[in-house]
């Protein structure tokens, strides 16, 4: 008698790619992480975002969008290559002169590589869809501080054979720059409507706290720190059973001072400002709901459809 096959969360996981991709759902886009998607996996992201953008309509939050590549002079400010080196991107460009292209053409011929040739452009992928903001906020706020609407591609660089770690997806974050007070209070509010969203969906969420994957040793203290000082909230839900705790669909995070500081932003009591942002990965909220009612969203529960704006 053969002993019964237990799952394990690799194969799942793979299990769950597979599905998706034989549906048509997701287009594999050749690396591990990157894919296409087929329209109906964008109507879900669109209706998803008229139900997001809905909810947080009291806000009256400026619209702002921003291409997914910015100046290595803003990233810089950021610090994300002290906490984050091996999630980072940076673009590189062709600068060379006749006789340099000549050789990168040779020696693509000879079926070398050509990266060579190529030099930093200064500019980085954008890794969360608020750090183009900031520099454009340098200077003094009004009392009361702003909150914006932002939404567009981050890249991360974790290549992954799940399907819910994409190398490039869209988030929807809304920011709050202001006074340090109304910061933590706007994450603290706007993390619980997000969660209630996921619910009214249909979707196991709950909200735990949480710490980003700060890189290498150092990192592990502020790992530690960032928890200790409650400034990681991440919205979980269930995607492959037991066999982990969830798959973080959106998160809320205070920012403290640290945008503030580095961009010279000041908030309308002189104070250094201080920021919060709440968000949606809307892949993974897409990805979440598709795994919870299915492939078919004509035949999801009709409240879960009618949430969405769809006929029931
Ligand atoms: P974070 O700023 O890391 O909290 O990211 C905000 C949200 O973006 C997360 O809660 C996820 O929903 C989404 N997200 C982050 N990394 C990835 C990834 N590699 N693939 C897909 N979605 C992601
Ligand atoms: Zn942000």
């Amino acid at each position: 008698m053969s002993a019964p096959v237990v799952p394990d969360l690799h194969s799942v996981r793979n299990e769950f790619r597979n599905e998706l991709l034989a549906s048509g759902l997701l287009i594999d886009a050749g690396k591990p992480g990157l894919y296409g998607r087929s329209g109906l996996f964008d109507d879900i992201v669109d209706s998803l975002d008229g139900a997001l953008t809905g909810i947080m309509a009291p806000l009256d939050a400026e619209r702002m969008r921003f291409a997914p590549v910015y100046p290595k002079t803003e990233f810089e400010l950021t610090d994300y290559i002290v906490s984050f080196p091996n999630l980072t991107g940076s673009i590189n460009g062709f600068t060379g002169t006749d006789r340099d292209h000549a050789s990168l053409i040779t020696a693509r011929a000879n079926g070398e590589d050509w990266n060579d040739w190529l030099s930093p452009a200064e500019t980085m992928l954008v890794p969360a869809v608020c750090h183009p903001l900031y520099e454009r906020l340098s200077g003094s706020l009004p009392v009361g501080g702003r909150v914006f609407d932002l939404a567009g591609y981050c890249f991360r660089h974790e290549p992954s054979s799940d399907p819910m770690r994409l190398q490039a997806f869209r988030m929807h974050e809304f920011v709050y720059v202001g006074e340090e007070e109304t910061a933590r209070e706007f994450r603290d509010t706007w993390i619980v409507r997000l969660l209630v969203l996921l619910q009214e969906l249909g979707l196991d969420a709950r909200t735990v706290p949480a710490n980003d994957p700060f890189f290498g040793r150092a990192g592990r203290m502020l790992a530690r720190n960032q928890l200790a000082d409650d400034l990681k909230l991440e919205l979980v839900v269930p995607i492959y059973g037991d066999l982990d705790d969830g798959t973080a669909v959106g998160s809320g995070n205070c920012h403290g001072d640290h945008f503030g500081q580095s961009f010279g932003i000041l908030a309308g009591d002189g104070s250094v400002a201080h920021g919060a942002c709440v968000a949606y990965g809307m892949e993974r909220v897409t990805l979440a709901l598709l795994r919870t009612h299915g492939f078919e969203p004509a035949s999801w529960p009709s409240d879960v459809r009618k949430r969405l704006g769809w006929a029931a």
